[in-house]
């Protein structure tokens, strides 16, 4: 995904729509005819006001509501990005973060 696309993203969830944070993990630039533009490969975007957090995996947002989120391969994706990820997360995303964080092992 391009940064700017942060500008005119806002939260998904119903009754939010707050306006996004975002954490960059990997990126690259791509030249285009106009200039370089940063291209954002993997990185975290949360929310503030309700604490929900999105992964952006292989450039793509994945910004789905939570209950295609909760189960199955997409639940399997985004706990394989925490993981892959947490030692640049916050512990609050990881413990508190919606709609769901990293399970303790047990
Ligand atoms: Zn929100």
């Amino acid at each position: 995904m391009k940064r700017w696309l942060m500008d005119i993203l806002a939260c998904p969830a119903k009754d939010c729509r707050s306006e996004l944070g975002l954490e960059v993990f990997e990126s690259h630039d791509i030249e285009t005819g106009d200039g370089t533009v940063e291209e954002i490969d993997a990185a975290l975007i949360t929310c503030p006001k309700c604490g929900r957090w999105y992964p952006v995996i292989d450039g793509i947002a994945c910004m789905l509501p939570d209950d295609l989120r909760m189960e199955g391969k997409q639940r399997r994706e985004e706990t394989a990005f925490l993981e892959n990820w947490k030692g640049k997360i916050d512990d609050d995303i990881l413990e508190n973060g919606m709609p769901f964080g990293l399970q303790p092992e047990s």
